[in-house]
């Protein structure tokens, strides 16, 4: 039986790159020792180092006027390490609120520096959207902007960029990034926790326009502060090393395979298929409007909520892993990051057919 993981995060990862790994595991590189197992500071780990940052800059036409940070910490050191570094005396940190995380930023951001919360969500008759982007009245000054560009728990993704005169553009990709063509030179920052679309948990990839490292911003723990983390080559202390190797096979698998655009070929084709069936399959329901609805993750409700258990233990015990909702939103979430293969998002619709018709 093939067995599919739609966990959220940590998430599946490409089985080509699993086995990869696991033949390397104690001998990478006729090294007779693991990656894990030798100085960060070594020749072949620095070439690793060099090499993975360049695929990403290939893969998301990273142009040098930004610097790519392998930090410590995941997405939420990054909900500290923002306000730590973009921090501007007598400014306020402008937070766009349209799910669980980005209300997570801007609870940690209130610990360091003054936020103003900036309610973008516009639910309607139990439908959530979000206002587009051009209709966003953000104030004129502000230290920066920070969004979430794909709300994981709620299954909302934000696919325009929103513009300000002078504040720095910031956003959480942790679930999307990869997933589909953007254009950088749009941000100012963006980062993400590794462990839906590039590697293991823990390690968080940064891209920050070299301009905004001069900021001063506040006192903070080295392993936080970009422009030392720029300087010292994500090498201040010892790096996630071999979360590091994970994500730079990964990046590899990507440019093997078509790189973003075939990704997001793909994401698009296995997003349209779940919500066609969702749609048109009174037995479920998906709240979030159809401009909104993220490619990564599909929460789904079944109409019949007394059937939620039946429908996980069934869904488990056929192959189908990870299938619960979010703690706080209840009902059911299918993520479905570049690593899961179509046939996996077939096996899900084939099962949800079936159930409904044995439970109608
Ligand atoms: N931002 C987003 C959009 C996330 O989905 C998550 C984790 N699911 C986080 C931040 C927090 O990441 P971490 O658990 O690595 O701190």
């Amino acid at each position: 039986m093939s067995v599919y993981n739609f966990c959220a995060g940590p998430a599946m990862l490409p089985p080509e790159v699993m086995k990869k790994a696991q033949k390397e595991f104690i001998d990478w590189q006729n090294l007779g020792v693991s990656v894990m197992e030798i100085s960060h500071r070594s020749e072949p780990f620095l070439e690793l180092a060099h090499k993975s940052e360049e695929s990403l800059r290939r893969l998301m036409n990273i142009s040098n006027d930004y610097a790519i940070l392998f930090m410590h910490g995941g997405g939420r050191g990054q909900f500290s390490a923002v306000p730590l570094n973009l921090h501007q005396e007598g400014k306020q940190a402008v937070y766009c609120q349209t799910g669980t995380w980005s209300f997570s930023a801007l609870d940690e951001a209130n610990k360091f520096t003054q936020t103003q919360k900036f309610n973008i969500r516009n639910d309607q008759n139990s439908v959530a959207s979000v206002i587009p982007v051009d209709q966003w009245q953000l104030p004129e000054e502000a230290s920066y902007i920070h969004y979430c560009t794909n709300e994981t728990v709620d299954g909302i993704e934000l696919f325009d960029v929103p513009k300000h005169a002078s504040a720095p553009i910031v956003a959480d990709m942790s679930s999307n990034i990869l997933s589909r063509e953007i254009d950088v030179n749009k941000f100012d920052l963006i980062y993400a926790g590794a462990q839906k679309n590039i590697g293991p948990s823990g390690l968080a990839i940064v891209i920050v326009k070299k301009d905004l490292l001069s900021r001063p911003g506040l006192a903070k723990p080295g392993i936080f502060d970009y422009a030392l983390e720029s300087k010292q080559q994500s090498m201040f202390n010892t790096p996630p090393t071999f979360a590091w190797y994970l994500a730079a096979e990964v990046f590899a698998w990507l440019e093997a395979n078509g790189g973003v655009a075939a990704m997001e070929a793909h994401n698009r084709d296995k997003a349209a298929l779940l919500y066609d069936f969702i749609d048109n399959n009174d037995f479920y329901q998906n709240n979030i409007d159809t401009s909104c609805r993220s490619l990564m993750n599909v929460p789904f409700l079944l109409k019949d909520e007394s059937l939620n258990k039946a429908f996980l233990t069934q869904s488990q015990n056929a192959g189908l892993l990870a299938l619960e909702g979010h703690r706080s939103v209840g009902g059911m979430r299918a993520s479905i990051y570049n690593a899961m293969p179509k046939a996996g998002v077939e096996a899900l619709v084939d099962f949800m057919f079936k159930f409904s018709k044995e439970h109608k």
